[in-house]
């Protein structure tokens, strides 16, 4: 079978030719994608982005962390400036499916597949990401929590490219992530949680906590955060967020977990997690 691909070598060229073949599919590492596409009968052309200058990078500018759409899970989880910067973000791209999907998949290709399982997704979400886009009308940015509709759908509109990802740095914050799949390597998540505190010792004065794999699309557990923030941290109040946490979840019962684990799972996670930051 003949597919169709071009390789645009800059965006104005991608979206001049994506115009003029609507059905293409834009292709950016292609672990999604193309297992997707694997069995179909006939291919969409192929918009890919591999050679598109400007969509790579990960750079700090007066604070603001910007992370191009091409730089994959390697590139995420070695980057200096993520490792000063948001730690968590490098810790979740290492324990994404196996050495060869962190060398080809992308930060714009695990938003865009908008998978309530997604990796990145919690701790972009727990940064307060936004994702910039770009299209013929011009570029917009839109923040991350409303990019994800519902599994697989996205805010993003037709002919639009994700150009980066930005957020402020969280170098005055103790970040981490936390997932639990069926085993270490090449398991989807079964239920994820990020969380960013500011504190100073036992003394909360903000957290952020995002949980992946507990409803349709990522979500921030905000009554919890309310219930931490300007706060010390004592067993009461972690008995009280870790319930809390489990009545803002919206689980499902899948092949990978049930409903009640996963509940249970975020109220486990996020002990975890505060045990690992707030001291
Ligand atoms: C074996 C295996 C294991 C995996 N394990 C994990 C895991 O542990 N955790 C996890 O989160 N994911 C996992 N994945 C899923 C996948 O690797 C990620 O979602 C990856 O980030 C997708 O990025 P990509 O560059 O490969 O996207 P692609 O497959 O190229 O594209 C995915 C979608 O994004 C769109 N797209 C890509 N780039 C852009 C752009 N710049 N603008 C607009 N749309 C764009 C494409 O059109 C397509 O719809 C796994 C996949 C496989 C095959």
């Amino acid at each position: 079978m003949d597919v169709l691909t071009y390789s645009p070598s800059s965006v104005s060229d991608a979206l001049a030719w994506w115009h003029g073949h609507p059905d293409a599919r834009p292709l950016a590492g292609g672990t999604d994608l193309l297992v997707r596409l694997k069995d179909a009968p006939e291919w969409p052309p192929l918009l890919d982005l591999t050679y598109v200058a400007g969509l790579r990078g990960i750079r700090i500018t007066d604070g603001i962390v910007t992370i191009g759409a091409l730089s994959t899970y390697n590139d995420i989880e070695n980057s200096a400036v993520i490792l000063e910067h948001a730690p968590l973000l490098s810790e979740a791209a290492a324990l994404v499916g196996s050495p060869q999907i962190r060398n080809r998949g992308t930060i714009a290709g695990n938003i865009a597949n908008a998978s309530p399982a997604g990796d990145l997704l919690p701790p972009l979400c727990a940064l307060d990401a936004r994702v910039d886009v770009i299209s013929t009308a011009g570029a917009r940015s839109v923040p991350l929590e409303h990019v994800m509709l519902a599994p697989g759908k996205t805010a993003l509109r037709p002919y639009e490219l994700i150009s980066s990802v930005s957020f402020a740095s969280s170098k005055e914050t103790d970040s981490v992530f936390e997932r639990l799949g069926q085993r270490q390597a090449l398991a989807i998540s079964k239920v994820s949680l990020a969380l960013v505190a500011r504190h100073a010792g036992r003394a909360i004065d903000f957290v952020r906590i995002a949980l992946g794999a507990v409803a349709p699309v990522i979500i921030r557990a905000r009554k919890t955060e309310e219930l931490l923030g300007g706060k010390l941290l004592d067993d009461a109040l972690m008995r009280a967020a870790c319930d809390l946490v489990q009545q803002e979840a919206a689980p499902i019962t899948d092949i990978r977990s049930n409903d009640q684990y996963r509940r249970a799972m975020c109220g486990a996670l996020l002990e975890r997690a505060l045990r690992r930051t707030v001291q």
